[in-house]
């Protein structure tokens, strides 16, 4: 049986970034017709209940980490704090990975929900992983960035 991972479902095709566009990557999805992985398309920011199109966020201050742990924001270019969207979204791809067994995700580099490497932190891309990436990996799940490549 093929092995199931998570993925950002904006990368699968899905319009579902802020500005209702996608990130389809095709060598991804060679990757896992070669390799015999079923991705499972999931949006954190969709599935915490933020529309699309919806405006920029950001971490306010200092990190994902922070998010998680009460001490910092999620907030929008327009100045909502989307903090409770944010924390239901990284919970509901958690809540997807126990439910289905899933041991691996790949999400979009520099978001602030799925970032892996790089996200943003008041507006500026800044080291450091999104509030999902985040929360997956401190449950075990790892979780490999990915840039969106068109070709
Ligand atoms: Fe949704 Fe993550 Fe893609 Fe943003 S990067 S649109 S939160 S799946």
């Amino acid at each position: 049986m093929n092995e199931k991972v998570l993925v950002s479902a904006c990368l699968l095709g899905a319009p579902c970034r802020f500005d209702s566009r996608h990130c389809k990557d095709g060598v991804l999805e060679r990757q896992f017709a070669r390799e015999g992985l079923e991705p499972v398309p999931f949006c954190p920011e969709e599935h915490g209940g933020l529309g699309t199109p919806r405006p920029s966020s950001w971490i306010e201050r200092s990190s994902a980490a922070d998010v998680l742990d009460g001490r910092d924001r999620v907030v929008s270019a327009e100045g909502e704090d989307v903090t409770p969207q944010f924390l239901r979204g990284a919970l509901g791809a958690l809540e997807q990975c126990r439910s289905l067994g899933l041991k691996r995700a790949f999400l979009k580099e520099r978001s602030p929900s799925c970032g892996t490497c790089q996200t943003h932190v008041d507006g500026v891309r800044v080291e450091g992983p999104g509030v999902t990436t985040e929360l997956l990996r401190r449950h075990g799940i790892e979780v490999t960035g990915v840039e969106g490549r068109r070709e």
